[in-house]
């Protein structure tokens, strides 16, 4: 399977219910590796603010995201519910990160049935940011 970000971003509309939000984007690290450039930063909202990762395994910036493999993290809880399972069975959740074990506390039915590897709306937000800035480039 191709794991690259628009391949996440064409799951994610059908896994959530929108992906725009109007949240302060904040861009912390860029730190090339040695196979992967490691991209970090914070969504804050009015009462919350949620950590985000992006390894795009590519060192030429703007990095093409159609030709990039990626490995993403969020800390929000719908990331945790819907999205890191999924991506961590596809190998697209960012290193350092395990699934966190949450326990299902409703009758409801999976908020991912289809088990699409997907991202939530804060890395999503992050990426556009990223573009808007130069680094990355083709997001659809
Ligand atoms: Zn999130």
């Amino acid at each position: 399977m191709n794991n690259n970000l628009n391949k996440l971003f064409e799951n994610s509309k059908l896994v959530q219910s929108k992906l725009k939000n109007d949240r302060n984007i904040i861009i912390e690290k860029i730190i090339p590796k040695d196979d992967h450039i490691l991209f970090t930063g914070k969504i804050v909202g009015e009462d919350k603010e949620y950590d985000v990762e992006l390894q795009l395994f590519d060192l030429n910036i703007p990095i093409d995201v159609n030709n990039c493999k990626v490995k993403v993290f969020c800390s929000c809880p719908s990331f945790q519910f819907r999205n890191e399972k999924y991506l961590n069975e596809v190998d697209a959740l960012a290193d350092g990160h395990e699934v966190r074990e949450y326990e299902k506390k409703t009758s409801k039915k999976s908020m991912n049935p289809d088990k699409l590897p997907s991202v939530c709306k804060h890395i999503y937000q992050f990426a556009l940011k990223l573009e808007e800035i130069g680094n990355l480039k083709n997001l659809k």
